[in-house]
């Protein structure tokens, strides 16, 4: 394990202590947000806001894109949008950050696990496709749940530190099962899947900029689709559902306040102009990890096959959960952060009652998959 601390430092050319992502500044940030605050309009009105969501829609090839505060009020705004109730239910994947099952929650809905497949970490087309056959029926143009007797509104999918999951298969079942699809692509920036952007393929996308993301606002989100009502909806509920008007404070519902400030959209545009760099970057360490594991007993994580991932955190797989805390022990002791894939959702006190298909891959990943230093080497 000592040759693993030894290549991690030697690639980034450091003794010292070296994190699992961190953001790089070295464009424009500190000239834009000079501009931005010399403007006074600091806030949730501002032109960077504006240029970043025509910048961000362009560079995903869709058609809107509204910013948001974060990725979890994207997500939030985006299953309201999708129509999900208090009552209602959402297939997602157990193997995701927190974020996706808190957003469900805010609804009122409750998640259902579905399997992941073992080579793109994200949810299973094969397995989707099973739950929905044993336990489901569609009625009155919905898709409703036997057992419990709920509708199942959206479906969340999740592309996994940046690998895309079999999207296209997904957005074909949940077509047919008259469940509304949106991407959690929080993590996927410049992954593509069969030539398209991920986050596109669904009703709604969003995407995060938190701090540790491939790019960062300090904190923030969007919202993308191709709809023209949902995306003036998006931003009508994240801006308190005001009415415009040049004086009158009017509001048509119970909003929110999501709008990304003007300060994290001057930072995020900066950071846009450097996106294309910052992932050809993050390929090449890619390849030299592969190079690297290749030669030994532990399994570098690929990009899955008729996919572009944009590598945001590397991969690898260990043999059992013995030699994956071994590993974590090691590293962890020895100035490399490293981390296991999160705790399974359905574990968590919150959802342990929710319903589950078999889950075998994502237990099997749990057990073996860590996180190593992924940063962008300048
Ligand atoms: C980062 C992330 C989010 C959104 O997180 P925020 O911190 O709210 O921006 C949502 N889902 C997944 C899977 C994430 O990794």
């Amino acid at each position: 394990m000592k040759k693993v601390t030894d290549f991690i430092k030697k690639i980034f050319n450091t003794n010292e202590f070296i994190p699992l992502h961190e953001p790089r500044f070295i464009g424009n940030e500190k000239a834009y947000l000079n501009d931005c605050i010399d403007s006074t309009f600091v806030s949730s009105v501002g032109a960077y806001v504006d240029r970043f969501e025509k910048e961000f829609a362009r560079y995903v090839g869709s058609k809107y894109a509204i910013a948001t505060m974060n990725g979890t009020s994207a997500l939030h705004i985006s299953l309201i949008l999708a129509n999900v109730k208090r009552d209602d239910e959402v297939i997602t994947q157990p193997l995701t950050f927190i974020a996706t099952c808190n957003a469900i929650s805010y609804t009122g809905a409750k998640p259902i696990f579905v399997d992941v497949d073992l080579d793109t970490m994200g949810l299973s087309p094969k397995s989707l496709e099973e739950f929905l056959k044993t336990n489901c029926e569609i009625i009155d143009n919905s898709c409703r749940n036997k057992t419990t007797k709920k509708i199942i509104k959206a479906c969340v999918p999740m592309h996994t530190f940046g690998h895309p999951c079999r999207i296209d298969e997904i957005a074909q079942i949940c077509d047919s099962w008259k469940i509304v699809l949106v991407e959690d692509s929080a993590e996927s920036l410049g992954s593509y899947h069969k030539s398209r952007h991920t986050g596109t393929f669904g009703k709604l996308g969003i995407f995060s900029f938190n701090g540790n993301k491939v790019i960062t606002s300090g904190g923030g989100g969007v919202i993308v689709t191709d709809d023209e009502i949902l995306a003036k909806q998006a931003k009508h509920l994240t801006t308190t559902a005001k009415i415009l008007h040049k004086w009158e404070y009017t509001h048509d519902s119970i909003g929110y306040n999501y709008r990304m400030p003007n300060l994290n959209a001057a930072l995020l545009v900066a950071q846009m102009e450097n996106l294309d760099l910052f992932l050809e970057n993050k390929r090449e360490l890619a390849k030299l990890y592969a190079e690297f594991f290749e030669k030994s007993t532990i399994t570098f994580v690929q990009e899955p096959s008729e996919s572009i991932s944009n590598f945001w955190l590397q991969a690898v797989v260990l043999k059992d959960l013995e030699e994956r805390n071994a590993f974590l022990d090691y590293t962890n002791s020895n100035g490399i952060m490293t981390r296991p894939a999160w705790t399974l959702m359905n574990k968590l006190e919150m959802f342990k009652n929710c319903q589950c298909s078999d889950l075998s891959n994502a237990l099997w990943l749990e057990a073996r998959v860590v996180n190593i230093p992924s940063s962008v080497r300048i």
